[in-house]
């Protein structure tokens, strides 16, 4: 069993936990918190050990009952793997510690790309970080981006990609962010650090980004054109997305025309916490004229990235390979509405 440890409980690393404690070779050593807040008291029903990130401020955890484990130093120490996923920027404060411990760690797309020698999503570059210390597995949106365009890449060949993100304001319980009432080039240069975190992934790749920020917290959505070598049909395109497991062609006969109806859908169906692992793409809005292709795809920023990071732990353990580690992880999930 490959001992993980979680490190920043917060949106990311909850999920992040659950879903290494659904795999078959994985297990939770225990995750770290920094505040005796909510999330704190809920790591402890569930079952995980909690570390004290701030050992300081120990005393503020048992005075509201919440039990500590230890410090984040033993937590490292017994964790084959860390997930770092304490906000964006922090995962570098840590990396000492990492080291000092021997502990391989998986960044988030938070940190500085060079925080590690690569950057991961398992579809693409799985390979890369084979049996190394770090990785970094990029944001939601890039990963929504690499698991669209390589196969793609694969099937057709790409020329160019030019994608507008239109992201979602805040997670829900970010509220303190916006806007309330307003459209947001965000940011207004032209590219978005989007494109540069692709080309981490595929750095041949001619990519534009530009980023949207609007009032909703539910979903990204990503209005996508790609140049392609080739100029096959989009019912050619439907199948090929279709085959891929982390993708679902969302059909007008579902009546799923809105990223709230894709949330309610998962919640109906008994998906914990609203997870939409899979990128959701319309296959209605799937264009292809003289080999340019078009489409919507739906992006659920809580939770693309979690089987993802549960493939990266495997990839730094070099113990499976990417196919075999990406079955695992989506039978032990349910990935695949
Ligand atoms: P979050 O704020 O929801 O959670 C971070 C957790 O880390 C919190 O529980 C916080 O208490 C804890 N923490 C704060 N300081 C800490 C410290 N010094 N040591 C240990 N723990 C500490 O953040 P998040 O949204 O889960 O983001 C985590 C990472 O994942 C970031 O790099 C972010 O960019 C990336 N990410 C976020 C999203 C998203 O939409 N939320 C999507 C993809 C990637």
């Amino acid at each position: 069993m490959i001992a993980v440890g979680v490190n920043g409980y917060g949106t990311i690393g909850k999920r992040v936990a659950d879903a290494v404690a659904a795999q078959p070779d994985m297990r939770v050593v225990g995750v770290s918190k920094r505040s005796p807040n909510h999330d704190a008291r809920a790591a402890i029903e569930l079952g995980y050990g909690l570390y004290a990130a701030d050992p300081d401020r120990t005393d503020a955890f048992e005075a509201r009952g919440i039990p500590v484990a230890g410090p984040i130093s033993e937590l490292v120490e017994q964790s084959d793997v860390v997930v770092d996923t304490t906000p964006a920027g922090v995962g570098e404060t840590y990396r000492d510690l990492y080291e000092e411990c021997d502990t391989a760690v998986a960044y988030q797309g938070g940190e500085d790309a060079t925080i590690a020698p690569h950057s991961f999503c398992a579809r693409t570059n799985y390979s890369d970080s084979l049996d190394s210390n770090a990785t970094r597995v990029v944001s939601c949106n890039t990963t929504g981006l690499a698991r669209a365009v390589t196969p793609l890449l694969e099937a057709y060949g790409v020329r160019s990609v030019d994608a507008t993100l239109i992201r979602r304001g805040g997670d829900p319980t970010q509220t303190d962010r916006g806007p309330i009432n307003d459209i947001l080039p965000d940011p207004v240069d032209v590219p978005s650090h989007h494109a540069p975190d692709l080309q981490a992934l595929l750095p041949d790749l001619d990519v534009t980004t530009k980023g949207v920020t609007v009032p909703a917290t539910l979903m990204h959505l990503h209005s996508v054109t790609v140049s392609l070598d080739t100029d096959p049909t989009a019912r050619e395109v439907k199948e090929l997305l279709s085959d891929e497991n982390r993708i679902e062609l969302i059909t007008t006969a579902s009546g799923c025309d809105s990223c709230a109806e894709i949330q309610e859908y998962v919640l109906d169906t008994g998906r914990r916490r609203g997870d939409v692992w899979e990128n959701c793409v319309w296959a209605d809005s799937i264009d292809v004229t003289d080999g340019r292709l078009s489409f919507f795809q739906a992006i659920h920023q809580q939770s693309d990235v979690v089987p993802e990071n549960v493939d990266a732990i495997r990839a730094l353990t070099g113990e499976m390979d990417a196919e075999t580690s990406r079955t695992t992880t989506d039978e032990a999930l349910g990935v695949g509405m």
